[in-house]
């Protein structure tokens, strides 16, 4: 039991180098994600507005020969109302000489919104450039400093990455489960030490009942209020001096 008492403090203290190098990364990990995040949003809308002028250009081109085919059928009819015999059949010509008119005047407005609407997005499309590159700007300059902090630790970081991964090996699943559950709801801290008498995360008062049973080492005793695994000093000390 001492030993899988010590292994979870080990872990713990290892897990605390970890924490404070993570610390000195400060803002810029979450910094370089809102900026990653941001970029992504703003080159998705790029490609959207690109997309809508490609296909406005299309259905422009589209509408264009529809009318030109109109127009020729047009002058056809014109062409053939001077050759009808009858007044039936000039009547059906001016209705189709109607209905095409009509078309090209219709046609003709959906060209000019089609256009309308392709300006539009090249317009918005061109505001977004100058936003995309400082944000490329900005984040290249914050990764380029988080590389570096990121590589002025990275020995250590390897390190202690090795060591946890030793610690974890050797601790039963089911230990390791729970100071996982016990670090992650409480700030990183799952395996505290017991000072004056009181819990080391929470600094609630451990009664002298616990702190006699838990200076045999032979037991899993967690504080009452916090619920993070208390330790006595002596695991303290020979997990520290292990290192
Ligand atoms: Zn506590």
């Amino acid at each position: 039991m001492e030993n899988r008492l010590r292994l979870l403090f080990s872990l713990q203290l290892v897990d605390a180098g970890l924490a404070e190098l993570e610390e000195l990364k400060g803002d810029l990990p979450a910094t370089v994600k809102t900026l990653q995040e941001s970029l992504g949003e703003r080159r998705t809308t790029q490609s959207e507005l690109e997309s809508l002028i490609k296909q406005a250009t299309v259905s422009r081109d589209e509408t264009d020969v529809e009318i030109m085919t109109i127009k020729e059928r047009l002058e056809k009819y014109k062409t053939q109302q001077f050759q009808v015999k009858t007044n039936k059949q000039y009547d059906a010509l001016a209705r189709e000489i109607d209905q095409s008119q009509d078309r090209i005047t219709k046609l003709g407005k959906e060209l000019e919104a089609l256009e309308g609407k392709a300006a539009i997005a090249a317009k918005d499309a061109e505001q977004l450039k100058p936003e995309i590159d400082e944000l490329e700007a900005e984040l290249a300059e914050r990764q380029k400093e988080l590389n570096a902090v990121t590589k002025e630790h990275e020995a250590e970081e390897l390190k202690l990455r090795h060591e946890r991964e030793k610690h974890v090996a050797k601790l039963s699943k089911s230990d390791y489960q729970l100071y996982e559950r016990i670090r992650k709801a409480k700030d990183g801290r799952a395996v505290v030490p017991v000072k004056r008498s009181s819990c080391g995360g929470c600094f609630n008062r451990v009664p002298p009942q616990k702190i006699l049973e838990l200076r045999k080492n032979d037991a899993l005793i967690t504080c009452e209020r916090c619920g993070r695994i208390l330790v006595s000093d002596e695991i303290v000390e020979t997990a520290t001096n292990a290192r």
